[in-house]
Protein backbone atom coordinates (compact mmCIF):
# COMPACT_ATOMS: atom_id res chain seq x y z
CA UNK A 1 0.00 0.00 0.00
CA UNK A 2 1.27 3.35 -1.32
CA UNK A 3 0.25 6.19 1.25
CA UNK A 4 0.17 9.31 -0.69
CA UNK A 5 0.69 12.61 1.97
CA UNK A 6 0.55 16.30 0.11
CA UNK A 7 1.80 18.78 2.24
CA UNK A 8 1.30 22.38 0.00
CA UNK A 9 1.62 25.66 1.38
CA UNK A 10 -1.42 26.46 0.73
CA UNK A 11 -3.24 23.49 2.75
CA UNK A 12 -2.29 24.89 5.94
CA UNK A 13 -1.05 28.61 7.37
CA UNK A 14 2.49 28.26 8.45
CA UNK A 15 1.29 29.82 11.81
CA UNK A 16 0.04 26.71 12.60
CA UNK A 17 3.87 25.15 12.37
CA UNK A 18 4.36 27.68 14.35
CA UNK A 19 2.23 27.63 16.74
CA UNK A 20 3.19 24.19 17.47
CA UNK A 21 7.03 24.99 17.28
CA UNK A 22 6.02 27.69 20.47
CA UNK A 23 3.99 25.27 22.35
CA UNK A 24 6.44 22.33 21.62
CA UNK A 25 9.41 25.00 23.02
CA UNK A 26 7.80 26.21 25.91
CA UNK A 27 6.85 22.81 26.87
CA UNK A 28 9.91 21.29 26.24
CA UNK A 29 11.93 23.82 28.64
CA UNK A 30 8.92 23.26 30.93
CA UNK A 31 8.90 19.45 31.23
CA UNK A 32 12.68 19.74 31.63
CA UNK A 33 12.33 22.03 34.99
CA UNK A 34 9.44 20.06 36.08
CA UNK A 35 11.28 16.53 36.54
CA UNK A 36 14.89 18.06 37.32
CA UNK A 37 15.03 17.20 41.08
CA UNK A 38 18.71 19.22 40.98
CA UNK A 39 17.26 22.76 41.23
CA UNK A 40 15.88 24.70 43.43
CA UNK A 41 11.86 24.86 43.50
CA UNK A 42 11.75 28.47 43.48
CA UNK A 43 13.80 28.27 40.11
CA UNK A 44 11.84 25.47 38.57
CA UNK A 45 8.34 27.51 39.76
CA UNK A 46 9.86 30.39 37.59
CA UNK A 47 10.42 28.49 34.54
CA UNK A 48 7.14 26.76 34.78
CA UNK A 49 5.46 30.16 34.73
CA UNK A 50 7.56 31.73 32.29
CA UNK A 51 6.46 28.80 29.82
CA UNK A 52 3.09 28.76 30.86
CA UNK A 53 3.05 32.34 29.31
CA UNK A 54 4.46 31.14 26.04
CA UNK A 55 2.16 28.61 25.73
CA UNK A 56 -0.46 31.25 26.74
CA UNK A 57 1.21 33.45 24.21
CA UNK A 58 0.98 30.60 21.50
CA UNK A 59 -2.50 29.64 21.89
CA UNK A 60 -3.67 33.02 21.64
CA UNK A 61 -6.25 34.90 23.71
CA UNK A 62 -9.45 32.59 22.50
CA UNK A 63 -8.11 29.81 24.30
CA UNK A 64 -6.89 30.63 27.82
CA UNK A 65 -5.21 27.65 29.79
CA UNK A 66 -5.35 27.73 33.50
CA UNK A 67 -1.78 27.11 35.44
CA UNK A 68 -2.71 23.68 37.01
CA UNK A 69 -4.55 22.26 33.49
CA UNK A 70 -1.09 23.36 31.89
CA UNK A 71 0.55 21.67 34.91
CA UNK A 72 -1.20 18.58 34.44
CA UNK A 73 -0.87 18.23 30.84
CA UNK A 74 2.62 18.51 31.08
CA UNK A 75 2.47 14.68 31.92
CA UNK A 76 0.25 13.80 28.97
CA UNK A 77 -0.01 13.87 25.29
CA UNK A 78 1.59 16.92 24.15
CA UNK A 79 -0.68 17.27 21.21
CA UNK A 80 -3.11 18.30 24.53
CA UNK A 81 -1.70 21.60 24.87
CA UNK A 82 -2.81 22.59 21.32
CA UNK A 83 -5.93 25.28 20.75
CA UNK A 84 -9.01 23.68 19.36
CA UNK A 85 -8.46 23.57 15.47
CA UNK A 86 -4.19 23.83 15.40
CA UNK A 87 -3.32 20.11 13.88
CA UNK A 88 -1.09 18.06 15.75
CA UNK A 89 1.16 16.30 13.03
CA UNK A 90 4.36 15.84 14.29
CA UNK A 91 3.29 16.32 17.96
CA UNK A 92 0.63 13.61 17.83
CA UNK A 93 1.25 10.94 21.04
CA UNK A 94 4.80 12.27 22.05
CA UNK A 95 5.16 12.49 26.07
CA UNK A 96 6.98 15.17 27.39
CA UNK A 97 7.35 12.89 30.43
CA UNK A 98 7.74 9.11 30.45
CA UNK A 99 6.52 6.38 32.93
CA UNK A 100 9.78 7.03 34.84
CA UNK A 101 8.65 10.66 35.28
CA UNK A 102 11.32 11.73 33.86
CA UNK A 103 11.97 14.23 30.75
CA UNK A 104 11.42 12.89 27.54
CA UNK A 105 15.09 12.49 25.16
CA UNK A 106 12.83 12.08 21.80
CA UNK A 107 11.67 15.78 22.29
CA UNK A 108 15.38 17.29 21.72
CA UNK A 109 15.16 15.75 17.92
CA UNK A 110 11.63 16.77 17.62
CA UNK A 111 13.09 20.65 18.46
CA UNK A 112 16.13 20.58 16.44
CA UNK A 113 13.81 18.91 13.47
CA UNK A 114 11.12 21.32 13.83
CA UNK A 115 13.83 23.91 13.13
CA UNK A 116 15.06 22.36 10.51
CA UNK A 117 11.46 22.45 8.73
CA UNK A 118 11.14 26.09 9.49
CA UNK A 119 14.36 26.85 8.15
CA UNK A 120 13.66 25.34 4.60
CA UNK A 121 10.27 26.61 4.42
CA UNK A 122 11.73 29.90 5.31
CA UNK A 123 13.99 29.61 2.49
CA UNK A 124 10.97 28.28 0.17
CA UNK A 125 8.35 31.16 0.98
CA UNK A 126 11.26 34.27 0.49
CA UNK A 127 8.67 37.21 1.59
CA UNK A 128 6.34 37.81 4.10
CA UNK A 129 5.45 35.26 6.70
CA UNK A 130 9.09 35.30 7.92
CA UNK A 131 8.47 37.44 10.74
CA UNK A 132 7.18 34.47 12.95
CA UNK A 133 9.74 32.06 11.42
CA UNK A 134 12.48 34.30 12.19
CA UNK A 135 12.49 33.35 15.77
CA UNK A 136 14.92 31.13 14.78
CA UNK A 137 17.32 33.24 16.01
CA UNK A 138 20.60 31.66 14.76
CA UNK A 139 21.99 28.47 12.86
CA UNK A 140 21.93 24.68 14.30
CA UNK A 141 25.21 23.69 15.83
CA UNK A 142 25.60 21.15 13.27
CA UNK A 143 25.27 23.71 10.46
CA UNK A 144 28.28 25.55 12.27
CA UNK A 145 30.61 22.62 12.34
CA UNK A 146 29.63 21.64 8.75
CA UNK A 147 30.85 25.04 7.51
CA UNK A 148 33.42 24.67 9.72
CA UNK A 149 34.82 21.91 8.63
CA UNK A 150 34.54 23.12 5.00
CA UNK A 151 36.80 26.18 5.47
CA UNK A 152 39.47 24.17 5.01
CA UNK A 153 38.48 23.89 1.70
CA UNK A 154 39.83 20.45 0.32
CA UNK A 155 37.76 17.32 0.05
CA UNK A 156 40.34 15.42 1.85
CA UNK A 157 40.53 17.45 4.87
CA UNK A 158 36.58 17.72 5.31
CA UNK A 159 36.65 13.99 5.01
CA UNK A 160 39.08 13.57 7.41
CA UNK A 161 37.34 16.24 10.39
CA UNK A 162 33.77 14.59 9.31
CA UNK A 163 34.50 11.41 9.84
CA UNK A 164 36.45 12.14 13.28
CA UNK A 165 33.63 13.86 14.67
CA UNK A 166 31.85 10.33 14.16
CA UNK A 167 35.02 8.31 15.42
CA UNK A 168 35.28 10.37 18.43
CA UNK A 169 32.32 11.85 19.74
CA UNK A 170 34.19 11.95 23.14
CA UNK A 171 37.70 10.95 24.47
CA UNK A 172 40.48 12.54 26.86
CA UNK A 173 41.85 15.97 25.92
CA UNK A 174 45.06 14.92 24.65
CA UNK A 175 42.70 12.68 21.64
CA UNK A 176 40.60 15.88 20.93
CA UNK A 177 43.44 18.18 20.43
CA UNK A 178 45.71 15.50 18.32
CA UNK A 179 42.46 15.51 15.70
CA UNK A 180 43.53 19.20 14.92
CA UNK A 181 39.65 20.32 14.16
CA UNK A 182 39.05 24.19 12.71
CA UNK A 183 38.83 26.01 16.21
CA UNK A 184 34.77 26.59 15.80
CA UNK A 185 34.67 22.81 15.31
CA UNK A 186 36.50 22.56 18.22
CA UNK A 187 34.85 24.76 20.51
CA UNK A 188 31.75 22.15 20.83
CA UNK A 189 33.63 19.69 22.80
CA UNK A 190 32.70 20.70 26.09
CA UNK A 191 33.02 18.83 29.72
CA UNK A 192 30.78 15.34 30.38
CA UNK A 193 27.40 16.54 30.93
CA UNK A 194 25.91 16.59 33.97
CA UNK A 195 23.10 14.42 33.35
CA UNK A 196 25.58 11.86 31.82
CA UNK A 197 27.48 11.58 35.07
CA UNK A 198 27.51 9.28 37.79
CA UNK A 199 29.64 10.99 40.81
CA UNK A 200 32.53 11.40 38.70
CA UNK A 201 32.28 8.69 36.52
CA UNK A 202 30.58 8.15 32.95
CA UNK A 203 30.19 5.75 30.09
CA UNK A 204 30.43 5.58 26.24
CA UNK A 205 27.47 4.09 24.89
CA UNK A 206 28.93 1.20 22.45
CA UNK A 207 27.35 2.28 19.47
CA UNK A 208 28.22 5.92 19.17
CA UNK A 209 30.62 6.18 22.36
CA UNK A 210 28.97 9.30 23.00
CA UNK A 211 28.52 9.72 27.39
CA UNK A 212 25.25 7.76 27.96
CA UNK A 213 22.21 8.72 30.42
CA UNK A 214 22.50 8.46 33.85
CA UNK A 215 19.62 8.12 36.07
CA UNK A 216 19.09 6.38 39.12
CA UNK A 217 15.41 4.91 40.39
CA UNK A 218 14.29 4.99 43.76
CA UNK A 219 12.17 1.69 45.52
CA UNK A 220 10.98 1.30 48.98
CA UNK A 221 14.20 -1.03 49.36
CA UNK A 222 16.86 -0.01 47.59
CA UNK A 223 18.27 2.68 44.63
CA UNK A 224 19.31 1.60 41.67
CA UNK A 225 20.73 3.34 37.92
CA UNK A 226 20.05 3.11 34.69
CA UNK A 227 22.51 4.20 31.75
CA UNK A 228 21.31 4.56 28.55
CA UNK A 229 22.21 6.09 25.28
CA UNK A 230 20.33 9.48 24.78
CA UNK A 231 20.16 8.50 20.94
CA UNK A 232 16.75 5.95 21.72
CA UNK A 233 17.57 3.64 19.17
CA UNK A 234 20.58 2.90 20.22
CA UNK A 235 19.31 2.36 23.66
CA UNK A 236 15.95 0.50 22.33
CA UNK A 237 17.48 -1.63 19.96
CA UNK A 238 20.83 -1.82 19.86
CA UNK A 239 21.72 -2.97 23.01
CA UNK A 240 22.99 0.65 24.76
CA UNK A 241 21.10 -0.10 27.95
CA UNK A 242 22.41 -1.30 30.85
CA UNK A 243 21.46 -1.07 35.00
CA UNK A 244 23.48 -0.94 37.92
CA UNK A 245 23.47 -1.57 41.22
CA UNK A 246 24.46 1.48 43.42
CA UNK A 247 28.32 0.55 44.20
CA UNK A 248 29.89 1.81 47.91
CA UNK A 249 30.36 5.22 48.20
CA UNK A 250 33.54 6.30 46.18
CA UNK A 251 33.89 3.30 43.94
CA UNK A 252 32.50 3.40 39.91
CA UNK A 253 29.58 1.48 39.05
CA UNK A 254 29.21 -1.65 37.19
CA UNK A 255 27.04 -2.14 34.42
CA UNK A 256 24.64 -4.82 33.85
CA UNK A 257 23.59 -5.52 30.35
CA UNK A 258 20.02 -5.50 29.72
CA UNK A 259 18.18 -8.23 27.24
CA UNK A 260 20.12 -8.62 24.04
CA UNK A 261 17.62 -6.64 21.59
CA UNK A 262 16.23 -8.79 18.66
CA UNK A 263 18.64 -9.34 15.85
CA UNK A 264 18.29 -7.20 12.36
CA UNK A 265 17.77 -9.72 9.64
CA UNK A 266 18.72 -9.77 5.70
CA UNK A 267 19.60 -6.90 4.04
CA UNK A 268 19.00 -5.06 7.53
CA UNK A 269 21.76 -7.28 9.31
CA UNK A 270 24.77 -6.45 6.99
CA UNK A 271 24.96 -2.39 9.26
CA UNK A 272 23.67 -3.37 12.73
CA UNK A 273 26.24 -3.15 15.52
CA UNK A 274 26.93 -6.56 17.33
CA UNK A 275 24.71 -5.71 20.34
CA UNK A 276 26.85 -8.25 22.40
CA UNK A 277 29.57 -6.30 22.66
CA UNK A 278 31.87 -5.39 25.47
CA UNK A 279 30.66 -4.12 28.47
CA UNK A 280 31.38 -0.04 28.93
CA UNK A 281 33.64 0.82 31.52
CA UNK A 282 33.64 3.37 33.85
CA UNK A 283 35.67 6.48 32.54
CA UNK A 284 36.58 9.58 34.72
CA UNK A 285 34.99 12.63 33.75
CA UNK A 286 38.18 14.56 34.80
CA UNK A 287 40.82 15.00 31.27
CA UNK A 288 37.86 13.94 29.34
CA UNK A 289 35.59 15.93 26.90
CA UNK A 290 32.12 15.22 24.19
CA UNK A 291 30.70 16.53 21.52
CA UNK A 292 27.53 19.02 22.22
CA UNK A 293 24.62 17.59 22.01
CA UNK A 294 23.25 19.23 18.49
CA UNK A 295 26.65 18.41 16.58
CA UNK A 296 26.69 14.79 18.04
CA UNK A 297 22.95 13.72 17.21
CA UNK A 298 22.92 15.40 13.53
CA UNK A 299 26.79 14.78 12.83
CA UNK A 300 28.03 11.82 14.76
CA UNK A 301 25.12 9.79 14.67
CA UNK A 302 23.74 9.54 10.57
CA UNK A 303 27.73 9.86 10.42
CA UNK A 304 28.05 6.47 12.14
CA UNK A 305 25.47 5.15 9.31
CA UNK A 306 27.33 6.85 5.97
CA UNK A 307 30.77 5.66 6.90
CA UNK A 308 29.37 1.90 7.89
CA UNK A 309 27.95 2.32 4.41
CA UNK A 310 30.61 3.32 2.68
CA UNK A 311 32.92 0.45 4.82
CA UNK A 312 30.52 -2.14 3.94
CA UNK A 313 30.93 -1.34 -0.12
CA UNK A 314 34.78 -0.51 0.09
CA UNK A 315 34.60 -4.36 1.84
CA UNK A 316 32.62 -5.21 -1.15
CA UNK A 317 35.58 -4.56 -3.66
CA UNK A 318 34.06 -1.19 -4.43
CA UNK A 319 37.56 1.45 -5.17
CA UNK A 320 37.46 4.43 -2.46
CA UNK A 321 37.26 7.69 -5.48
CA UNK A 322 38.19 10.59 -3.89
CA UNK A 323 35.27 11.93 -6.30
CA UNK A 324 32.89 10.42 -8.75
CA UNK A 325 32.66 9.84 -11.83
CA UNK A 326 36.31 8.74 -11.79
CA UNK A 327 37.80 5.87 -14.52
CA UNK A 328 38.76 2.27 -13.40
CA UNK A 329 42.07 3.05 -14.81
CA UNK A 330 42.38 6.44 -12.85
CA UNK A 331 42.10 4.43 -9.82
CA UNK A 332 44.04 1.69 -10.71
CA UNK A 333 41.52 -0.68 -10.16
CA UNK A 334 41.33 -4.52 -10.66
CA UNK A 335 39.30 -6.54 -13.23
CA UNK A 336 36.72 -7.83 -10.20
CA UNK A 337 36.38 -4.18 -8.80
CA UNK A 338 32.49 -3.33 -9.44
CA UNK A 339 32.74 0.17 -9.35
CA UNK A 340 33.99 3.11 -6.77
CA UNK A 341 32.41 4.82 -3.57
CA UNK A 342 32.88 8.82 -2.32
CA UNK A 343 31.67 9.55 0.94
CA UNK A 344 30.50 13.13 1.17
CA UNK A 345 31.34 14.24 -2.40
CA UNK A 346 31.79 17.55 -3.14
CA UNK A 347 32.71 18.69 0.36
CA UNK A 348 29.15 17.12 1.80
CA UNK A 349 26.84 18.37 -1.26
CA UNK A 350 25.07 14.88 -0.77
CA UNK A 351 26.55 11.92 1.11
CA UNK A 352 27.67 9.07 -0.84
CA UNK A 353 28.25 8.77 -4.51
CA UNK A 354 28.29 5.35 -5.81
CA UNK A 355 29.39 3.97 -10.09
CA UNK A 356 28.42 0.51 -10.41
CA UNK A 357 30.93 -0.13 -13.42
CA UNK A 358 28.39 -1.92 -16.12
CA UNK A 359 29.92 -3.89 -18.97
CA UNK A 360 30.21 -1.91 -22.09
CA UNK A 361 32.07 1.04 -20.38
CA UNK A 362 28.59 1.90 -18.96
CA UNK A 363 27.92 3.43 -15.14
CA UNK A 364 24.96 3.52 -13.20
CA UNK A 365 25.67 6.23 -10.62
CA UNK A 366 23.60 6.10 -6.48
CA UNK A 367 23.38 9.99 -5.07
CA UNK A 368 22.18 8.81 -1.85
CA UNK A 369 21.36 11.77 1.29
CA UNK A 370 21.00 9.80 3.95
CA UNK A 371 18.31 10.82 6.33
CA UNK A 372 17.71 10.46 10.14
CA UNK A 373 14.65 12.40 11.65
CA UNK A 374 12.84 10.96 14.72
CA UNK A 375 9.27 12.48 13.05
CA UNK A 376 9.18 11.65 9.39
CA UNK A 377 6.23 13.95 9.33
CA UNK A 378 8.79 16.39 9.84
CA UNK A 379 11.27 14.57 7.24
CA UNK A 380 8.39 14.72 4.63
CA UNK A 381 7.87 18.36 5.65
CA UNK A 382 11.46 19.26 4.68
CA UNK A 383 11.55 17.52 1.70
CA UNK A 384 8.75 19.11 0.51
CA UNK A 385 9.89 22.68 1.47
CA UNK A 386 13.03 21.98 -0.36
CA UNK A 387 11.70 20.58 -3.28
CA UNK A 388 13.48 17.61 -3.31
CA UNK A 389 16.77 16.95 -2.49
CA UNK A 390 18.72 20.31 -1.91
CA UNK A 391 21.88 19.01 -2.62
CA UNK A 392 20.42 17.25 -5.68
CA UNK A 393 20.89 13.49 -4.43
CA UNK A 394 18.48 11.20 -6.01
CA UNK A 395 18.11 8.41 -3.43
CA UNK A 396 16.95 9.90 0.25
CA UNK A 397 18.01 6.49 2.70
CA UNK A 398 17.04 6.07 6.25
CA UNK A 399 18.31 3.87 9.23
CA UNK A 400 17.34 0.62 8.77
CA UNK A 401 14.91 0.74 12.44
CA UNK A 402 12.95 3.74 10.67
CA UNK A 403 11.59 1.49 8.04
CA UNK A 404 8.27 1.82 8.99
CA UNK A 405 8.59 5.48 7.66
CA UNK A 406 8.94 4.34 4.19
CA UNK A 407 5.71 4.44 2.69
CA UNK A 408 4.97 8.51 3.96
CA UNK A 409 8.79 9.20 2.56
CA UNK A 410 7.54 7.71 -0.89
CA UNK A 411 4.20 9.53 -0.94
CA UNK A 412 6.07 12.54 -0.25
CA UNK A 413 9.09 12.13 -2.61
CA UNK A 414 7.48 10.29 -5.88
CA UNK A 415 6.08 13.68 -6.76
CA UNK A 416 10.40 14.73 -7.28
CA UNK A 417 11.77 11.73 -8.65
CA UNK A 418 13.17 10.69 -5.56
CA UNK A 419 13.14 7.66 -4.63
CA UNK A 420 13.43 6.22 -1.02
CA UNK A 421 15.36 2.99 0.98
CA UNK A 422 16.70 2.28 4.15
CA UNK A 423 19.95 1.58 4.29
CA UNK A 424 19.88 -1.97 3.41
CA UNK A 425 18.05 -2.11 0.52
CA UNK A 426 19.82 0.71 -1.06
CA UNK A 427 23.49 -1.80 0.09
CA UNK A 428 21.51 -4.60 -2.00
CA UNK A 429 20.32 -2.86 -4.44
CA UNK A 430 23.53 -1.66 -5.30
CA UNK A 431 25.31 -4.63 -4.88
CA UNK A 432 22.00 -6.33 -6.99
CA UNK A 433 23.30 -4.07 -10.02
CA UNK A 434 26.93 -4.91 -9.41
CA UNK A 435 25.92 -8.44 -9.70
CA UNK A 436 27.89 -9.18 -6.27
CA UNK A 437 26.28 -9.74 -2.78
CA UNK A 438 25.22 -7.93 -0.23
CA UNK A 439 24.10 -9.83 2.46
ZN1 LIG B 1 24.65 5.79 21.22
Amino acid sequence: MVLRVKFTSTAEPISHHVIRQMVMRAATVAAQAFTDAEQAPEDRLCTLMDSHGEVLAARGPGHPLPFEFFLARLSGDLADLLPDGVSPEEMTGVHLINDDGLFEEDLFDLDQEQREVAWAVQKATRDGRSTSIAEIEQEMDQVTVNSGLRKRGTQEAYVKGRSNLSRFPAGTEAVIRRLNLPSVVGQFYRPISFAALYEQWWFACPVCRWPMRITRHRSRKSVNGRAQCFYRPHAKLMGASYTFKVPVAGRPPTLIPGAPPPAFTGAASVLAPNPRGAVPQPMPASGHLALARGPWRYTTVPGLLEIALYDALLARSFAAAPEPGMSPTALGADADCPGSVTLWPYLDTYDLHVDVWLSGGQTKSFLLDIKDFTSEMLLAKKIQADGGDNGGAEWIVVPDHREASLPLLRGVCEEFGLNVATAGEIGQTICRTAGIRWA
